[in-house]
């Protein structure tokens, strides 16, 4: 059966960036469809990402709570005992809910679905595929917003079970024995520390001699040390060679070193951007060495009509990013003005204790010759944090020695990634590290602890 459809906007793929840029479209008067070829909304990071993965995070770390922590507080549980098959039933009830929720808003803004696999066949135009039939749809104005995919590893052939991603991860039947993690970033650390503190022995294998790539070294190094601590087992500096399953075990081999034996491998080494069968060489888009789609600064490609956002475009990978970016660029096709501030793009690892950071690292402005000052507060001088029983970590400022606009601010520690909002804004509005020390901030909170190492910038911090 084939079908026609006019809209003002095609948009392919409904992930943070584009069921957002979907509806930002249609609140401006647009007439909207959105192509999604799985049957719920919502994206990786609805289905198979942030929210399922924070949603083991909270439980796992209740259950942790309950055996190691609640002692102290004088609470007795008595025998504590884990119903994994309720905690995969939550999270799947905390995942259907809210991609039920984008459903809701999608009728709410008189968005079009369509369900489907959306495929670019000439200027203006997209046909949609499934089990139905064909759609075509025409519009002068198409956002590619098709995401990202795992991204492989030479070597590991995925069985979709037993060597798997961290889809596998969020839905394991039971608790491993032996997890073995490839790959020591924000995917493979937070997802080791749910199946470590459901019992699971962890063992992290990472190429590089250090964790979270990227991050300020010497926030990523505490990190390291606490996980440590926790029980986490980490190989940095190896490399994986493959991995195979034998009979019980899976096997990984590693280059000058012993095999690692275990009974599930979670091979998180990151993301690629997910170009698969989109037509793009019908209107002569050609993707950049590292497979994403080139854009402008307004989001458009070379081809007329053309825009991407979010994953399949450059920059880091997080759901904030590209629903940022669905807006900037449907409000600059549709008022003329549209702007994303790429400076203060906060990342967070939901890890025990989180951490999460905005702005320039320590070795990004050494390398950059940019002068800078820094204040550090740690949390064990924080009553809140004394409170909660959650003293690990610090916030770290950093500010340019002469104007002292903050340039970035690193925290590792209980409610990181609520912190880091904080920071983010300042810094949005060019705050120099003395406006959020002359900030009153209530007592007793965590975010005393930001303000205190921005009081720090200057050596004048009250409790530390
Ligand atoms: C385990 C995990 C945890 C994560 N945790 C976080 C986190 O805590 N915070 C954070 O910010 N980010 C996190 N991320 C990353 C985040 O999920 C992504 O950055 C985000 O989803 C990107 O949004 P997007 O809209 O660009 O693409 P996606 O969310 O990937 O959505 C793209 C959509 O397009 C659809 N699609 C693709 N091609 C077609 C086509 N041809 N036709 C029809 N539909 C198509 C796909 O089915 C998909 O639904 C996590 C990712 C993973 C895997």
């Amino acid at each position: 059966m084939m079908s026609e459809a006019k809209h003002d906007l095609i948009i392919i793929g409904a992930g943070p960036g584009g069921y957002v840029a979907a509806i930002r479209a249609a609140q401006l008067g647009w007439n909207v469809a959105c192509i999604e070829k799985e049957p719920a909304l919502g994206g990786t990071c609805l289905r198979v990402g942030c929210i399922p993965s924070k949603a083991l995070l909270e439980s796992s770390e209740k259950f942790w709570q309950a055996k190691e922590e609640l002692e102290e507080h004088g609470i007795w549980l008595g025998a504590i005992e884990l119903d994994l098959a309720a905690m995969l039933k939550r999270k799947d009830g905390v995942v259907s809910t809210l991609t039920k929720g984008v459903d809701s808003l999608f009728k709410k803004n008189k968005i079009t679905r369509y369900r489907g696999h959306g495929r670019i066949t000439g200027s203006g135009r997209v046909t949609v595929t499934s089990s139905e039939g064909e759609t075509n749809l025409e519009a002068p104005h198409i956002l590619i917003a098709s995401g990202s995919k795992v991204a492989p590893l030479r070597g590991i052939e995925l069985d979709g079970d037993r060597i798997g991603t961290s889809t596998e991860a969020l839905s394991y039947p039971s608790v491993p024995k032996h997890l073995i993690v490839i790959g020591a970033g924000y995917i493979g650390l937070e997802l080791g520390s749910v199946w470590k503190r459901l019992g699971a022995q962890v063992t992290v294998l990472e190429y590089l001699d250090r964790i979270f790539p990227g991050m300020d070294s010497e926030t990523a190094d505490e990190a390291l040390k606490i996980f440590k601590k926790q029980g986490l087992e980490f190989r940095l500096g190896t490399k994986v060679q493959s991995a195979r399953v034998e009979g019980e075990e899976c096997v990984v081999e590693c280059e000058g070193s012993e095999p690692v034996r275990g009974d599930r491998v979670l091979v998180a080494v990151g993301r690629v951007p997910n170009t698969d069968d989109l037509g793009l060489e019908s209107v002569g888009i050609e993707l950049d060495a590292r497979g994403r789609i080139p854009v402008d600064a307004h989001f458009a490609t070379k081809a007329a009509g053309f825009y991407a956002i979010g994953d399949v475009i450059a920059g880091p990978m997080l759901a904030h990013k590209a629903e940022e970016e669905g807006i900037a660029c449907v409000e600059n096709l549709v008022t003329g003005y549209g702007h994303v501030n790429y400076d203060t793009i906060p990342g967070v690892a939901y890890t025990e204790p989180e951490i999460a950071t905005v702005g320039k690292t320590e070795e990004e402005l050494a390398a950059a010759g940019v002068e800078y000052r820094k204040g550090v507060f740690p949390f064990l001088a924080n009553g809140r944090a004394r409170a909660l029983g959650q003293t690990q970590g610090r916030v770290k400022v950093l500010a340019d020695a002469k104007t002292d606009r903050v340039l970035g601010v690193h925290i590792i520690g209980a409610r990181a990634g609520d912190l880091i909002a904080e920071a983010a804004t300042a810094m949005s509005f060019g705050a120099s590290s003395e406006d959020i020390a002359r900030t009153c901030h209530a007592h007793p909170t965590l975010a005393e602890a930001v303000k205190e190492a921005c009081l720090a910038v200057d050596g004048r911090a009250i409790h530390y």
